[in-house]
């Protein structure tokens, strides 16, 4: 759980444009239903993987005017919908324009962009950077490290009984064959990827948005859990008691004689998710949708939504995470399911033991 404040976050600011909330509060006191006897928060730590986050785009070496420009050719693809082309003829009228103003184009320390991805990477936004293409296997979807793939005996799955591959052998040399080590001549190509976004890399993003920290719902810090009447409708699911009452400190333990059950970690009084500043309850959602007019082929997107965020802003596209995608052409069935899910749950595993 994001245990600690954000540098920037201001919560008792009410004159940011934001939905009522209640992050809109006074800076609010600690809680004091924390267990003295839990351990120390971890210390914050970069899980963007980029070490050089403080450096500058390498845009910023460029003139602000193209820079500029870099930035509407990328808005336009993204955010107007423009193809790919005319995002790049835009960006083309735009160096002319600067072009015919300044007499010249800077040609230091290096010649402006002129196609979308160029112009994309000088700015910083690659989004490539959060999104991982995972192996899996071509007929029960278990996921394979690149690791794992190396260490192979054969493409075939390694899940009992299934008659699955997970990589193709490309006839292309990777590299100079060498003699007697004819298996390493040859490349291994995954042969079904499934595309995954991290959600520890994306986590950080999210709360690096001023107005997304604002929108998330903190009241628990000086207001005690209310309770609804007998036959009092709900307004949102952050009225739901599972919502209100979810206690943070236990963990899935199999016991001795085999069985599971969700043990309590520390002594001490109970804490509730609430109770935990930061503290996220997520809620996973699954649909799948046709991507081919008259053929069917259906593909799975599994998304996450922030319970604790504000409920008129909950939905909107920046503020749900797209986890995964599972591929086509058929829904999965659960064993399918369950093998896509493994790396989100291993993900979720490190949220909850806290962040
Ligand atoms: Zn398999």
């Amino acid at each position: 759980m994001l245990d600690d404040e954000p540098a920037f976050a201001e919560p008792g600011d009410s004159s940011l444009d934001a939905p009522a909330s209640p992050a809109a509060s006074p800076s609010p006191e600690p809680s004091h239903d924390v267990a003295p006897t839990l351990p120390e928060p971890p210390a914050l730590c970069d899980l963007t993987g980029d070490a050089n986050w403080s450096t500058l785009v390498p845009a910023f070496e460029e003139l602000p005017a193209i820079r500029l420009a870099y930035l509407h050719c990328v808005l336009a693809n993204v955010f107007e919908h423009s193809p790919i082309l005319d995002a790049e003829r835009r960006l083309t009228d735009e160096l002319t324009i600067i072009n015919l103003c300044l007499g010249m184009l800077p040609n230091t320390p290096r010649k402006p962009a002129r196609s979308l991805v160029t112009a994309r990477r000088r700015l910083g936004l690659n989004v490539n950077d959060y999104i991982e293409l995972k192996a899996v296997c071509t007929k029960c979807f278990k996921v394979f490290s690149t690791d794992e793939i190396a260490a192979l005996n054969s493409p075939e799955c390694t899940e009992s009984k299934c008659p699955g591959r997970v990589y193709n052998e490309t006839r292309k040399r990777s590299g100079p064959a060498i003699p007697g080590e004819e298996d390493g001549a040859f490349k291994r190509v995954p042969a079904k990827v499934a595309a995954y976004a991290p959600l520890l890399k994306a986590l950080p993003r999210y709360f690096l948005r001023k107005e997304f920290v604002e929108d998330l719902d903190t009241s628990t810090h000086t207001e005690p859990p209310r309770t609804l009447a007998e036959h009092e409708p709900m307004y949102d699911l952050q009225d739901a008691e599972a919502y209100r009452s979810t206690v943070l400190d236990h963990a899935r333990t199999i016991l001795q004689d085999g069985s599971v059950q969700d043990v309590k970690v520390f002594s001490g009084a109970q804490r509730t998710l609430r109770s935990v500043r930061y503290g996220q309850s997520f809620t996973i959602n699954i649909d799948w949708f046709g991507v081919t007019e008259g053929r069917p082929h259906s593909v799975g997107a599994v998304y996450l939504t922030f319970n604790n965020l504000h409920r008129s802003v909950r939905y909107l596209q920046r503020n749900v995470h797209l986890l995964l995608v599972i591929p086509g052409p058929h829904e999965p069935s659960l064993e399918q399911l369950n093998h896509m899910l493994e790396p989100g749950v291993q993900e979720l595993k490190i949220i909850y033991s806290g962040l």
